[in-house]
């Protein structure tokens, strides 16, 4: 950010902050969320934070949890925080069609400076202060770094270095993808200011209940998981009799499609669930094959190189077809050894 002395000086006097981030927010967004409104609360702002939609029950013991507006429910409360904002902090997503109505009413606010912190592919021009880095684990590490640009890395308490190890944590699927030197040594620096790296990862993976685990069990069986060994792909498909039979609720399905990736020789993963109205894809890779290109040229989403999500307003048979005949098109990439 190469004006961060500008944004220095706005943030100099106490300001109305609003913290937005991405509807089904998960640990990065939630994480990053609550990490800056720490941050900016503890100098004196009055920072809110809201989400388009609910977050998963697993993250409500994070400290300020319970703060958040969620839009879908708390339409008015969301609304008037962006209509009273000095300045919006739009965090874990890259154009603002991503948030929904949240969106429009932050479009509207044409005078109030915007700062983006992100790590997807392809932001939008849309902030006046702008920290995008795709080679970046999470928003979480993109949090520290904003922290560090302000020259306030000794104000970081174990706090919020809990929020910000927790999308940490969660993006990089515990440190399986997306880690750099950089990000060990900024963990490091967190777990030397108190944080329990250890209690935190048995908080967000250690914490299912029976339920939501017999649903992975399920989700793996072979009426559910379809393997398509020619393309080294796996592909997971919810529908909505399965969402009643098994009560699925927010967050239930959450990490399901990783599992798919723990097949050696699987490149890229899929999880289709029927929604109401439309047809939701996750989609997971290994290496240097992008889900990031299927999700948006078939799937009018988005999101990284090796998890990217998307809809369609086929039906879930049509989609799943119209799925499956895509994998021809990336055969020769689909059958070549992994390249990390
Ligand atoms: P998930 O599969 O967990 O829903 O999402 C994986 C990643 O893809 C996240 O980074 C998320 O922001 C992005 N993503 C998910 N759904 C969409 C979508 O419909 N559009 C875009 N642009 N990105 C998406
Ligand atoms: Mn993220």
């Amino acid at each position: 950010m190469e004006n961060i002395t500008a944004l220095k000086e706005f943030l100099s006097k106490p300001r109305k902050v609003a913290i937005v981030s991405h509807r089904n927010p998960d640990g990065d967004a939630i994480g990053s969320s609550l990490a800056l409104f720490h941050y900016l609360s503890r100098h004196g702002h009055d920072a809110t934070i809201a989400f388009p939609s609910e977050y998963p029950p697993i993250f409500r013991w994070m400290p300020g949890a319970e703060y958040i507006l969620i839009h879908d429910k708390q339409k008015e409360k969301a609304n008037k925080m962006i209509a009273e904002a000095d300045i919006v902090f739009c965090l874990d997503f890259n154009a603002l069609h991503r948030i929904d109505k949240l969106g429009e009413k932050i479009e509207e606010r044409t005078e109030i400076p915007k700062v983006l912190i992100d790590h997807h592919l392809y932001p939008e021009d849309f902030a006046e202060y702008s920290i995008s880095n795709t080679d970046a684990s999470s928003t979480c590490e993109l949090i520290y770094d904003f922290i560090e640009l302000m020259d306030d890395l000794d104000k970081i308490d174990d706090i919020m270095g809990e929020c910000i190890l927790t999308g940490i944590i969660t993006d990089t699927g515990s440190f399986r993808y997306c880690t750099s030197a950089k990000l060990y040594r900024i963990v490091a620096e967190l777990k030397d200011r108190g944080v329990d790296d250890i209690d935190l990862q048995n908080k967000i993976f250690n914490s299912q209940t029976a339920k939501q685990l017999r649903l992975l069990g399920y989700c793996l069986s072979p009426d559910v998981l379809t393997i398509f060994h020619e393309y080294n792909t796996g592909v997971i498909v919810l529908t909505k009799a399965d969402y009643k039979n098994w009560r699925i609720q927010r967050g239930d399905t959450e990490g399901i499609v990783n599992n798919i990736l723990r097949i050696k020789k699987i490149k890229l993963a899929a999880l289709i669930t029927e929604r109401e109205g439309f047809v939701k894809l996750s989609l997971r890779s290994k290496g240097t094959f992008s889900v990031q290109e299927i999700a948006s040229k078939y799937f009018k989403g988005g999101g990284h190189r090796n998890a990217s999500g998307g809809m369609s307003k086929l039906s879930l048979e049509d989609t799943k077809k119209q799925f499956a005949e895509i994998l021809p098109k990336y055969a020769e990439e689909l059958t070549q050894p992994i390249h990390y």
